[in-house]
């Protein structure tokens, strides 16, 4: 069988290593835009029940994984200036998105892959410059900008929408010592800040605004520079003296792509190609692994007849995958009303309304999981 991967992010470089691990004999190769040195983004999070599903795929990139990761035990939420911890039970860590591309792609040479990097695909026939016009299967792995699902949109029937918040994701040099999301009313506007230290260097900052926020700050119109002083002086007391940094960190909407079919002749879609999960659930990456590995899984069952293993990696994980999208979407959906959150709740009222806004979290599992913050929280405000 021979596989070409397009994108060498997380999804295809772990789909790479997952199909030559358990078929040495197939011909995989992975196309990378990028060299190998280059990542858009800083730090991303890899949370517990995810970091299971990886550990039951492949033991070896899990464990290299767990090594590299900076593990938490807490994250704060600030709301009207007020610091709410949560203890958090659960194991799972940050990682620079830069290891853990160079863990899953050391795995996947390892296990020869084939990686071509700095080789940008613009459409399916720029396989055959590469000798790889006879792939058996092809697939898109190449993120939110997806050529593979351009290419072939009418026949997924891809849609694409934008929400409103306005976001850029940035790193600092200031090490956090817990994880926190803040919410800040500054001059009448609306602000957030989620950051999480990844390193023992570096953290990443995502700074967010509504769109109401946005205009009456004329963001519109001013520089990225600009933007970014505008948010090193809202959230100044947290970078205490830093700055945030930029990786062609630009803002932008976040764009919610959905596929109805994910497969058409022998391309397949995976990943944010497929559809994008939103940063506040910080699970994209995971959820992106575990559409590489359902599909390696049927891949490696279908016994040569494509068509069938594509249709049953379709059918056999789209239930899973649907549940994580609905709660990328209830929390994306909260977020978009987060000047009305702000305006309404008091601090207590507000952690209860985040910690269950995906509909994944109802209160018996806050009182199990939470029972130190569930005791604050009743003592403090209507939550009963
Ligand atoms: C602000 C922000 C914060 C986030 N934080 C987290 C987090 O904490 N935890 C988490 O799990 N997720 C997080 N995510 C989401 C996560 O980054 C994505 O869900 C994840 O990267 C998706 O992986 P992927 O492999 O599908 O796509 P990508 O990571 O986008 O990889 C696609 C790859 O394809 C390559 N490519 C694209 N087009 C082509 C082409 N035409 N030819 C060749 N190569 C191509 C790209 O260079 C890239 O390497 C965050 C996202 C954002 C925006």
């Amino acid at each position: 069988m021979k596989v070409v991967i397009v994108g060498g992010g997380p999804s295809g470089l772990y789909l790479g290593l997952l199909l030559k691990r358990r078929a040495p004999e197939w011909q995989v190769d992975v196309i990378e835009q990028n060299s190998p040195d280059a990542t858009f983004g800083f730090g991303v999070v890899l949370a517990d029940t995810g970091l299971l599903q990886l550990q039951n795929a492949d033991e070896a990139s899990y464990q290299a994984l767990c090594e590299e990761m900076r593990y938490n035990d807490r994250q704060i939420i600030v709301q009207r200036e007020v610091p709410i911890e949560i203890e958090l039970n659960i194991k799972g860590g940050a990682i620079p998105r830069l290891k853990l591309l160079q863990v899953l792609r050391g795995e996947a040479m390892k296990a020869d892959v084939r990686i071509h990097f700095g080789e940008r695909i613009e459409s399916t026939d720029d396989l055959q410059r590469l000798g790889l016009a006879d792939a058996d299967v092809v697939v898109g792995a190449d993120g939110i900008n997806s050529v593979i699902r351009r290419q072939f949109a009418d026949s997924f029937g891809t849609t694409q929408t934008s929400l409103t918040n306005h976001f850029a994701w940035f790193g600092t040099k200031r090490v956090f010592e817990s994880p926190a999301l803040v919410f800040r009313k500054y001059a009448g506007g609306h602000f957030v800040a989620h950051y999480y230290a990844y390193s023992d260097e570096m953290s990443t900052f995502v700074a967010e605004c509504d769109d109401a926020t946005w205009h009456n700050f004329g963001l519109a119109e001013m520089t990225d520079d600009e933007r970014q002083a505008l948010f090193e002086r809202i959230f100044a007391p947290e970078l205490a003296g830093q700055g945030l940094i930029s990786n062609k960190s630009i803002w932008r909407e976040f764009p919610v792509i959905r596929n109805a079919h994910w497969v058409c002749g022998r391309h397949v879609l995976i990943g944010d190609a497929l559809a994008s999960a939103h940063f506040s659930i910080g699970s994209g990456t995971r959820i992106a692994m575990t559409d590489a590995s359902a599909l390696a899984d049927a891949l490696l069952r279908c016994e040569g007849d494509v068509a069938a293993g594509l249709a049953a990696f379709e059918s056999n994980h789209a239930p899973q995958k649907a549940k994580l999208i609905a709660a990328s979407e209830r929390s994306y959906m909260w977020y978009e009303d987060i000047a009305k959150w702000m305006e309404a709740y008091t601090p207590e009222e507000f952690v209860y309304e985040f910690m269950t806004r995906t509909g994944r979290v109802d209160e018996e599992r806050l009182r199990k999981e939470f029972p130190t913050l569930m005791q604050r929280l009743s003592a403090a405000s209507r939550v009963t």
